[in-house]
């Protein structure tokens, strides 16, 4: 685990027991941090306030391309602000080259462009309204067995051409392995065939996290269901832009892409138990 390291913290008021906030987790791109603090206080991360739960509990993240520092202000309830300037570590990426992909998949016709991006929207909308309940606090799972055949943030070239980067894990397994939530949370989206990820699901897990399942061959849960960790809500495929059965695993805060294998290390299960099928 990754001690927060400060550049430089700044005190405007008159609280002098006023203490910098604590947590923990990895500022890097791609990391998340979880932390809590006392009742009456609030936070903003580069001006973005945080959730907070009843005990005081917050997460917060960093997209892949995440700049180098981040501004965590921390407002006491007698008015005091303290201002920590947070130190993100850059990552190096693997490249990936792709090659003999159908090219028409990699620049897709103007009708196909207009239809991806419109599915985009889909899950942006999504990701714009949020559950104000912490249901990560089951922490993640995988959430499915396999091997992992694409690490998260990897720099693609497809054909020859740079595309954008890998935003979650691959995990390959034949054709209807079951696939689990990765933690408790209300699903989102179901989609049954968008151009690029095929059979996709999103679970909102509050706070501004969720996490995305793709390229599915079954999906077994519906829209605006309550799932718990470990439920099974569908099975590999490879539907989609795909060329080979594997589950595209993605999980992001607010919009900012997260390495879910950092994810899982940072807030493994909480409860052993709700994991034994795995
Ligand atoms: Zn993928």
């Amino acid at each position: 685990m990754h001690v927060v390291l400060c550049l430089g913290i700044i005190l405007q008021g008159t609280l002098a027991a006023a203490q910098p906030t604590s947590f923990m987790g990895r500022l890097e791109q791609g990391g998340i941090v979880v932390g809590s603090v006392e009742r009456g206080v609030t936070l903003t991360l580069d001006g973005r306030s945080l959730a907070l739960s009843d005990s005081g509990g917050f997460v917060f993240g960093f997209d892949r391309d995440a700049k180098s520092t981040a501004t965590l202000s921390t407002q006491y309830p007698d008015g005091t602000i303290l201002t920590e300037v947070l130190t993100v570590t850059k990552r190096d990426w693997k490249i990936e080259r792709v090659n003999g992909l159908p090219q028409n998949t990699v620049a897709p016709n103007p009708k196909t462009i207009k239809r991806i991006a419109d599915e985009g929207k889909m899950i942006i909308s999504v990701r714009n309204s949020t559950e104000q309940y912490p249901f990560y606090e089951t922490g993640f799972i995988q959430p499915a067995e396999g091997r992992i055949s694409g690490v998260f943030g990897s720099q693609r070239i497809l054909n020859g051409q740079p595309r954008s980067p890998h935003s979650g894990l691959d995990i390959a397994a034949p054709p209807g392995t079951p696939i689990y939530a990765t933690a408790d949370g209300v699903v989102r989206l179901v989609h049954e065939g968008m151009i690029l990820t095929g059979k996709t699901i999103m679970i909102d897990h509050g706070f501004g996290l969720d996490s995305v399942y793709i390229h599915m061959s079954e999906i077994y849960v519906e829209q605006g269901q309550m799932v718990r960790q470990g439920d099974v809500i569908g099975a590999i495929g490879m539907t989609g832009r795909t060329n080979g059965p594997h589950l595209h695993f993605g999980i992001s805060w607010n919009g900012a892409k997260l390495d879910p294998q950092t994810v899982m290390l940072v807030l493994p299960a909480s409860n052993a138990s709700t994991n034994s099928s795995l």
